[in-house]
């Protein structure tokens, strides 16, 4: 059976409530016809999720929030304050006060320290933006180290059909927490399945994952170092902390997230909740010189570059191969 702690309770049902919101404003905006540039139905999301998640968790625990309220308070961002708290009401159900939204928002201007949650409302804007896939990801860090993490994948299909391209009408949650397992969900009525990451044997074709973004993962590189482990192929793609999930519920034997400039440094909130579920499947999660993501120095994974979360003995290989690369 799922594990039951009041905590992941709290947190699995703010990612829900923020998922309605999310939702909302994908149903309720033309994301299609938009300007480059003009990334509002992505701000009204972002700040709509995390003041429910921050409304719903009821300033628990400090919350380190991706997002704050600073440019929302500008008077020339009343129409965005008032789509954000209809976004909100409609997730609650309730009326709630703009003034309410902004406090929420800025709740998530904490700093980490021993025991703190770290939020990304929306992770994967470009995904949200084609209507594909992007996520809700919430956790729990103790004393640098994940304790708890939901990741709401609002367009993910709980059952996977190797379709990422497609929003799927349900959507799936999943969560982990440490030393219980990794659970997902279709709704919240459903019983949680627990995720395992799939079987693999040497020589056997190895199925990828990584970013649709070229900036955020060297593409070029996946490629060389799949064929360089003797697995040659081309990653499949998908935005967001989805990839996590695709793995730990065994859809992908590897997600690798390939440096692409050397001073950048990943962020705790894109990888805390899923790294955690994928760990939990059985997966090993690390950078891509195969140390263990620290998430105890502050908002950045500074001791780490790049990410790799799969089967252990594909982890290694790649591990190696990276290492081994001509430069
Ligand atoms: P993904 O959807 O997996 O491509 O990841 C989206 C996340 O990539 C965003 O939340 C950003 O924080 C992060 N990001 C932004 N720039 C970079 C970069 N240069 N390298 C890696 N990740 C980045
Ligand atoms: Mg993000």
């Amino acid at each position: 059976m799922p594990t039951s702690d009041p905590m992941l309770d709290r947190m699995r049902l703010a990612v829900a409530l923020a998922a309605r919101a999310t939702r909302f404003v994908q149903r309720s905006s033309t994301l299609d016809g938009i300007a480059k540039d003009d990334r509002s139905p992505v701000t009204v999301a972002d700040w709509a999720s995390q003041a429910v998640v921050a409304m719903t968790l009821g300033g628990a625990l400090p919350l380190v929030g991706e997002e704050d309220a600073s440019a929302l308070r500008d008077p020339s961002s009343a129409p965005l304050l008032s789509r954000v708290a209809e976004a909100v009401n409609h997730a609650l159900g309730r009326s709630v006060a703009e003034s309410e939204c902004l406090e929420a928002i800025d709740l998530g201007r904490a700093a980490p320290c021993g025991r703190f949650l770290t939020l990304d409302p929306v992770d994967g804007t470009k995904g949200f933006l084609r209507r594909q896939q992007y996520a809700i990801s919430l956790a729990l860090i103790e004393r640098g180290a994940v304790a708890l993490g939901v990741v709401g994948c609002p367009n993910l299909p709980a059952h996977d059909n190797r379709d990422y391209d497609n929003a799927d009408a349900t959507g799936c949650l999943s969560y982990a927490a440490r030393g219980h397992g990794a659970w997902i969900q279709s709704d919240a009525a459903q019983q949680p399945l627990r995720m395992a990451i799939a079987p693999w044997g040497a020589g056997e074709p190895v199925r990828s994952c990584e970013s649709v973004e070229a900036a955020h993962s060297k593409q070029d590189v996946s490629v060389e170092l799949l064929a360089a482990i003797g697995a040659p192929g081309t990653p499949a793609r998908l935005d967001s902390q989805c990839k996590y999930v695709v793995v730990a519920r065994g859809g992908a034997d590897i997600y690798m997230r390939l440096p692409v400039k050397a001073d950048y440094r990943e962020k705790i909130w894109d990888h805390a909740a899923g790294a955690l579920v994928a760990t939990e499947a059985g997966a090993r999660v690390c950078d891509v010189d195969g140390r263990p993501l620290d998430f105890g120095l502050g908002r950045e994974l500074t001791a780490n570059r790049g990410v790799l979360a799969g089967h252990p003995a594909i982890v290694e290989s790649v591990v190696r191969a990276y290492a081994a690369r001509p430069r």
